[in-house]
């Protein structure tokens, strides 16, 4: 019997709320509160003859802590799920913590104005000391570690696929498979086709911003930075094939770098097509990347904005997309005393998601994870206060959940590697 608060009504959370409405015992209550209320209205309509669960609907500015304070204060949830943008992340915990209730997210934050001098001196401080130089970090959000620890509450970060699955796919290695942890790849293929020639998989302005970034990993105790897309491999992935993969910054490298002891070398691969990376090169070279604004006929124009407003929307991609995708992760080490491999990944149908839900598979990744993750904290299996990242919890109900909820497990035990 719970009473969760969902914020943001985009491709992630509809499909987490459609799956938080098939597991009704637990979620008994649900609001959808967004910025455009008629999306919410739409899903609420659309699940209202299909679950027990009792969906509302509201209208709310996440950007502003007063507008969420008063939502959580007249809704009164046990929990308040984050599936609106990164942007947003620091004002609902704000939020949560002025008004005692639990949170999560599913990516970690960033600033939505990278221009911003505040912000700008701290970043470049960070970009010196921690050698990476990606607009998204963790500093931000532990550092309300404190404040959810005296307030007795669980924040959790980044509860996702990739953030979210992957740090519990390294917690299971950890506690089953080894003794010690040498190397972690986590591979992330995506072997849809929507027809489009460039689109992206979920929102453009996040994705964009990540994947031109450079690129990095975790090795010996520091960051190697690189030049964006200058580390390719090719990987022959279960049920997709032969793809290549380009070496990505990505933020679960961060904690899962504090957060396995012993461990060598931590990277990160995601999957390119060429039509991608060359509309994406071309994209950037005209500055149609940039999250400056600038004049245009008299009207402020944030450029990556503009380019969102002309790709088609990501929840547009369902019908159209065909194929699967292949998310996982890698290991090398030792058990009991011999040198180990251990590959263990999921694999998902792009089409058998647009038939239970009406998405493409990317969004259903993150949005079964996200409701699994809501389970966990319902369910009073992850809960201890203070703020934390998916690795940091027991991974096996979690692992159950999914594969009882739409993403199992499949393992390999003597994979290839990546060199
Ligand atoms: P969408 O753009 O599809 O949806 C975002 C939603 O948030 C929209 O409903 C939007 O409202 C709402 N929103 C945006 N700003 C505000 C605001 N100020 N106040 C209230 N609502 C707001 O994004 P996605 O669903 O693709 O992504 C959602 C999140 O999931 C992102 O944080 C993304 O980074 C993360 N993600 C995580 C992954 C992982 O594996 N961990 C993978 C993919 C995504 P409106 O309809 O008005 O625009």
């Amino acid at each position: 019997m719970s009473k969760v608060l969902v914020i943001g009504c985009g491709g992630v959370a509809s499909v987490a709320i459609q799956k938080c409405c098939q597991v009704s015992e637990v979620f008994t209550e649900l609001c959808i509160a967004s910025r455009t209320k008629s999306k919410c209205d739409a899903l609420a309509a659309k699940l209202a003859p299909i679950t027990k669960t009792k969906v509302t609907t509201a209208q709310v500015d996440a950007d502003k802590v007063e507008e969420l304070i008063a939502l959580i204060k007249s809704y009164q949830p046990d929990l308040v799920m984050n599936i609106a943008l990164p942007y947003q992340d620091l004002t609902i915990m704000d939020a949560c913590l002025a008004c005692g209730v639990n949170y999560m997210d599913t990516a970690n934050y960033e600033p939505e104005d990278t221009d911003d001098p505040e912000w700008r001196a701290i970043y470049e401080k960070r970009c010196k000391e921690e050698g990476f130089s990606a607009y998204f970090d963790y500093s931000w959000q532990w550092a309300y570690r404190k404040k959810f620890e005296e307030a007795g509450l669980t924040a959790l970060l980044g509860c996702g696929f990739d953030p979210g699955v992957t740090q519990a796919y390294c917690a299971y290695a950890a506690k089953h498979e080894f003794d010690t942890i040498d190397t972690v790849d986590i591979l992330d293929c995506n072997g849809g086709d929507h027809g489009y020639a460039f689109a992206t998989n979920f929102n453009p302005e996040i994705n964009l911003r990540e994947v031109s970034a450079p690129g990095s990993y975790w090795e010996n105790g520091h960051w190697v930075e690189i030049p964006a897309m200058s580390i390719k491999r090719e990987y022959n992935f279960d049920q997709v094939g032969e793809k290549d993969m380009y070496l990505l910054h990505h933020e679960e490298i961060e904690s899962l770098a504090k957060n396995l002891p012993g461990v060598r070398r931590i990277r990160f691969f995601m999957t390119f097509g060429q039509s991608y990376l060359d509309h994406m090169r071309c994209l950037e070279d005209v500055g149609m990347l940039s999250t400056t604004p600038i004049q245009y006929n008299g009207q402020e124009i944030v450029p990556i904005q503009f380019l969102k407003a002309l790709l088609p929307d990501p929840a547009s991609l369902g019908p159209r997309t065909k194929g699967k995708t292949n998310i996982g992760c890698i290991f090398t080490g030792t058990k009991d005393g011999k040198p180990k491999t251990y590959y263990i990944y999921n694999v998902c149908d792009h089409q058998e998601c647009y038939r239970e839900v009406g998405s493409q598979a990317i969004s259903y990744t993150t949005g079964v994870p996200a409701m699994c993750g809501a389970l966990m904290m319902l369910t009073g299996k992850w809960t201890k206060p203070g703020v934390y990242t998916v690795e940091e919890f027991d991974p096996d109900p979690f692992l159950d959940a999914l594969d009882r909820y739409g993403l199992p497990r499949s393992e390999n035990r003597a994979p290839a590697l990546v060199d």
